[in-house]
């Protein structure tokens, strides 16, 4: 993966079986069966050092954060301003306060579009892509309504990659900003975003990524992409789900106004006038989500004490392992097939309904996702309703692979 940096090497080599005793949700039984569970792009799941971080906070320092005198609410904000110095190293960030914490990638994208777009207009442009998540595309059509911008839109090839000559001559001087998604959550296409970065800069063109489902899988480093705006979503990256964070170059965040108004984003406030917190705390009105928020960098900190080399060794694995077994299924059909891929296989089985397929699967205790996953018009660009898709996490296994495998050849059988 070019376009996302490797750690340095971890110490020891983790053991599968004891990563996977951290995780108390993958023993959960299913139809009498210990679940397999292939869901890991809807919401991955959540291992005991993140648990007992929020239970902690939640038992032992339960105070609302900033302005307290009183211990509780000291250890409160110390928590909470550490997981902002964690999430910032986590993503390479240069400050702390380019740090904005939210409700997750799509409350980032609407606090962009909101703020930072407000005062796009008639004759300007945003450039997207046909591979959009709902959440990148939604907050651009309600600004679209409320501003006049017009949206151009990439177009992806067959295989599930950017038409990057398509987005080179779609940059123009009337392009104010281009969002796209890190890596695409229905076809795990892994975006050339270094490049797509440099061109944009190139026309002076500020570039926001959807990293919802780039952050689970590998390091990011935003100072090394040199990207203006990144997204993402503690519940994707084994957190808990509610939080996520928006990161924005300060130079950005200093010039934009706020988007929501309450407590703690003010300076001051007098009816004659009100004046705004600095940031990154203006874009955070209102009691955050405090034991969300520690959970996050709880996640982040196990994340990078697993080391993301094993990380990508082991979904790697997956994903070769996974497409081999199902693309021999007679009738299978793989949708996304560009090669640098995140371990998400998306497909269809023959004639048979996603929907029907994911219900037969989820009898043998198997946990995938079935639909159009939030991209309804990839969905349209394939002439398809949606898929059935299997999304890696590391801590799944070939055995498991294997349940899925023989899982679909019975589907087959009883759905054909
Ligand atoms: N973008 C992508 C690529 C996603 O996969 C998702 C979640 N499916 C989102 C954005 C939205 O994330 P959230 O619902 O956590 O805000």
């Amino acid at each position: 993966m070019s376009t996302i940096a490797t750690s340095p090497d971890t110490l020891s080599t983790p053991d599968l079986e004891s990563v996977r005793a951290e995780f108390p949700a993958l023993l959960t039984e299913v139809h009498g069966k210990p679940v397999a569970y292939f869901d890991n792009a809807a919401t991955a799941q959540k291992p005991q050092a993140v648990l007992d971080r929020m239970e902690r906070y939640y038992r032992s320092e339960n105070a609302n954060v900033h302005r307290g005198v009183h211990t509780m609410s000291q250890l409160a904000t110390d928590a909470y301003e550490g997981a902002r110095e964690t999430m910032a190293s986590f993503l390479g960030a240069a400050e702390t306060r380019e740090i904005v914490f939210t409700r997750g990638t799509t409350e980032a994208v609407n606090l962009v579009a909101a703020s930072f777009g407000k005062d796009f207009g008639p004759g300007d442009e945003i450039i997207l892509s046909e591979m959009e998540h709902h959440s990148n595309i939604v907050p651009w059509q309600l600004l679209s309504q409320r501003t006049g911008v017009r949206l151009r839109i990439v177009p992806v090839t067959d295989d599930g990659e950017l038409d990057i000559e398509e987005f080179r001559i779609l940059l123009s001087d009337r392009t104010r900003l281009v969002a796209l998604v890190h890596v695409s959550n229905s076809l795990g296409t892994i975006n050339p975003v270094r490049q797509i970065i440099a061109d944009a800069h190139g026309m002076s063109v500020p570039v926001l990524l959807d990293g919802a489902q780039a952050t689970p899988h590998a390091s990011v480093n935003v100072q090394d992409l040199d990207v203006d705006f990144y997204c993402l979503s503690s519940h994707k990256m084994f957190g808990p789900t509610g939080v996520g964070v928006l990161y924005g170059k300060a130079e950005h965040l200093e010039g934009m106004s706020p988007w929501q108004g309450g407590g703690d984003m003010i300076e001051r406030v007098d009816f004659a006038g009100t004046t705004f917190n600095e940031i990154p705390h203006k874009f955070e009105a209102g009691t955050p989500h405090i034991a969300g928020v520690i959970g996050m960098a709880a996640a982040a900190d196990y994340l990078e004490n697993l080391g993301w080399d094993w990380i990508g060794q082991q979904e790697q694995d997956l994903l070769d392992y996974g497409t081999k077994l199902l693309s021999a299924i007679p009738g299978l059909r793989i949708v996304g097939t560009a090669p640098k891929k995140a371990a998400v296989i998306s497909f269809l089985m023959g004639n048979a309904h996603p929907y029907d397929v994911g219900t037969v699967l989820d009898r043998m205790g198997i946990a995938v996702r079935t639909g159009h996953h939030c991209t309804q018009p990839l969905m349209k660009r394939y002439g398809i309703p949606g898929t059935v898709r299997a999304s890696f996490a590391f801590y799944n296994t070939r055995e498991e692979i294997d349940r899925l495998a023989e899982g679909l050849e019975r589907a087959a059988g009883m759905l054909s």
